[in-house]
């Protein structure tokens, strides 16, 4: 894999953020990409890192797992595509069409519908035989997270103290299966920058789900999980984002009335990003401090 240059870190003059005085910074991951708008992005790319530096994937099929919305499986898809390998999915729950399922089948994946109590069972060998995964075939875990993938996510961390020239006080994402954070956790760790995780998902175990991805014994004392901003749960989103989708995209955009935002996709940052304006708006940072938002990329 040909390896991608950092992605940019801008600076976002908020007035939200200088009323709190804090010098907020946004870390365009969604253009850590090979081609402008291609699923293959953001943090999916660096977690595909592991498969994507392979040299033995010439003629070989890569098997993966995702609901039918899902970025991971996008992105997959379209490695597929771009570095000659074929790709087929194991699709969550009733067979379905969306704009992201026909993308992938128009790369010529291959998509095959489980049920729910199959899917959850999925990353067991005996299962995976039963639904016909083969021996020569390469499997990629949910999301592409895997303990190999974390040293990748985690280089965003340390691509943004040299962009930065120090370590933020804070470095803000979001989650889903945590595996991006847990990278993060990694990387950020011994130093002083507070990491800050904002699930896309309902719920108190997001916590430890990160420090499960993590070798045992790992300091998470820089770690706060910030939920309350999941608005809903996982592919749920509030109506006044009002949602559009651009020409071309496979995935509708949250438009949340702030023209100074980059684009934002509903599932994951518009989430994340409406929690760190709305943490800065109540003064939950102290004046001075420096804080990074984490574009993570997703498809809009
Ligand atoms: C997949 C995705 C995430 C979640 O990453 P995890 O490593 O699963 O927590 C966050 N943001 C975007 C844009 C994504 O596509």
């Amino acid at each position: 894999m040909r390896p991608l240059p950092p992605s940019p870190l801008q600076r976002l003059d908020h007035p939200v953020a200088t009323a709190a005085g804090v010098a907020l910074y946004v870390k365009r991951d969604d253009h850590y990409a090979w081609a402008p708008h291609d699923p293959l992005q953001g943090n999916k790319v660096r977690k595909l890192a592991p498969l994507l530096n392979r040299t033995d994937l010439d003629g070989r099929t890569v098997v993966s797992f995702g609901g039918a919305f899902s970025n991971h499986v996008a992105a997959l898809s379209a490695a597929g595509v771009r570095f000659g390998f074929r790709t087929r999915f194991y699709i969550r729950g009733e067979a379905v069409r969306n704009l992201t399922l026909d993308f992938v089948a128009r790369n010529g994946s291959q998509l095959t519908f489980v049920d729910r109590t199959t899917y959850r069972q999925k990353h067991h060998p005996e299962v995976q035989r039963e639904i016909g995964i083969t021996a020569d075939e390469i499997v990629v875990p949910e999301g592409g997270t895997q303990p190999s993938a974390l040293p990748f996510v985690g280089a965003v961390y340390g691509e943004t103290v040299k962009q930065l020239g120090r370590a933020p006080d804070y470095f803000c994402l979001s989650a889903g299966t945590g595996g991006t954070a847990a990278g993060v956790v990694a990387a950020a760790s011994g130093g002083r920058t507070r990491v800050e995780v904002y699930p896309a998902l309902r719920g108190n175990w997001m916590r430890s789900e990160i420090e499960s991805w993590l070798p045992p014994g790992t300091d998470t004392g820089h770690l706060d999980v910030i939920t309350g901003y999941a608005f809903g749960g996982y592919g749920k989103f509030p109506t006044d984002w009002r949602l559009y989708t651009p020409e071309g995209a496979i995935a509708k955009r949250a438009d949340l009335g702030d023209q100074l935002l980059p684009p934002l996709e509903p599932v994951y940052t518009a989430k994340l990003f409406t929690g760190v304006l709305h943490r800065l708006a109540r003064g939950e940072y102290p004046r001075g401090a420096s804080l990074v938002i984490l574009h993570s990329g997703g498809i809009y």
